[in-house]
């Protein structure tokens, strides 16, 4: 049976034009789910009790069920939802001053293998779904019974190798209909898979684009993140360069700082030229360190130097809060956890 949260509104009502119902339903549908956030058909008083069996014959609700729940110290929540096929998945719920931010996962392990990140050296399992995307937000904002402000795609996996699950998945967040996020307060990261980027600038959504850069020479970033063998520098800013020509909206570069790999003035003054020009902010992310890691965090004095250095040459740079270390939740930290865990 397929998951009723799989559907753009528009593809909703033609899956009910297909039952022989009228189209408007779907809109209704919709509020049930994601204004209303109902966990059942039957729930949704305002349909005829023939359509609510007819819609619980034909589709599932696909509500996921809540593993584990840790809360850290700073008030971040890590979730782990069971995805219905043995499988499970974490989201983590941020507190800043202006608002509360969920951070989704977009793939059942990840493929780009990044030397830094704790989602490499697992299987990668399967893509997710637009609807298990979707179910991610709508699970915490009913566990909460709060409205989420923001959605970052910087979870488990690669949101640009699932790049159509996830755009599917962006359409309904963002819908006035769907969860009523505004596309301004969603950010798409990407390890910097070319041919999306390109992609991505054609789509008129007004999300942000983050850009895990995280080293300004092709030597050093491949040592970083192997998908810069298939997608050098060169094209990578190529790429961005085409997205704010296209779009005119600035890209978020993240640079993970590492001791004494990234993190000296002179990767700086190379940052500064690589970006030079550029519509773009730098997010500075202390680097978390992982289990048998090799990248070990900066040390705050060069994490200050190195804003400093940016800041005073042009480019806009800020350091990210570290939220949720202490329960495994911070950049880079999750994992794929099976059920038996
Ligand atoms: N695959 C996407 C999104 C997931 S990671 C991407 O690569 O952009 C979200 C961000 O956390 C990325 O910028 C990633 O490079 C960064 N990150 C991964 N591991 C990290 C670690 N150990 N410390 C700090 N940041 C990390």
């Amino acid at each position: 049976m397929k998951n009723i949260k799989e559907y753009s509104l528009e593809e909703l009502k033609q899956e009910l034009i297909a039952l022989g119902e009228k189209p408007y339903r779907a809109e209704q549908i919709f509020t049930w789910l994601y204004q209303e956030k109902v966990k059942s058909f039957e729930e949704m008083t305002n349909l005829s009790l023939a359509l609510r069996e007819k819609l619980e014959q034909n589709y599932t609700m696909c509500n996921f069920q809540i593993l584990k729940k840790q809360e850290s110290s700073d008030g971040t929540k890590k979730y782990l939802f069971d995805v219905l096929d043995g499988n499970a998945i974490e989201t983590v719920l941020m507190q800043y001053h202006h608002g509360k931010t969920i951070c989704v996962s977009s793939q059942i392990g990840c493929k780009m293998g990044c030397k830094f990140c704790a989602s490499t050296g697992i299987a990668f399992v399967r893509n997710l779904t637009a609807g298990e995307i979707v179910e991610q937000v709508l699970a915490v904002e009913q566990d909460i019974g709060e409205h989420i402000s923001n959605i970052v795609f910087m979870g488990i996996g690669e949101p640009f190798d699932n790049y159509d699950n996830v755009m599917k998945a962006i359409r309904i967040i963002n819908h006035p209909k769907g969860l009523n996020i505004g596309a301004r307060h969603i950010s798409v990261s990407t390890s910097g898979i070319v041919p999306r980027i390109f992609d991505f600038a054609e789509e008129e959504l007004q999300c942000t684009l983050s850009i895990s850069l995280h080293a300004t020479s092709n030597e050093k970033r491949s040592a970083m993140m192997p998908v810069n063998q298939a997608y050098p520098l060169e094209e990578l800013m190529e790429a961005c360069r085409n997205y704010i020509a296209k779009t005119n909206k600035r890209i978020s570069f993240e640079y993970a700082l590492a001791k004494d790999n990234n993190d000296n003035l002179e990767d700086a003054k190379q940052l500064v030229h690589l970006l030079k020009g550029m519509l773009c902010h730098v997010n500075l992310i202390p680097i978390n360190k992982i289990e048998n890691g090799k990248f070990v965090k900066s040390s705050n004095e060069n994490i200050i130097r190195f804003r400093d250095f940016l800041n005073e040459h042009g480019i806009v740079a800020t350091i990210r809060r570290e939220l949720g270390s202490d329960i495994d939740a911070a950049c880079g930290q999750l994992r794929r956890k099976n059920l038996q865990n």
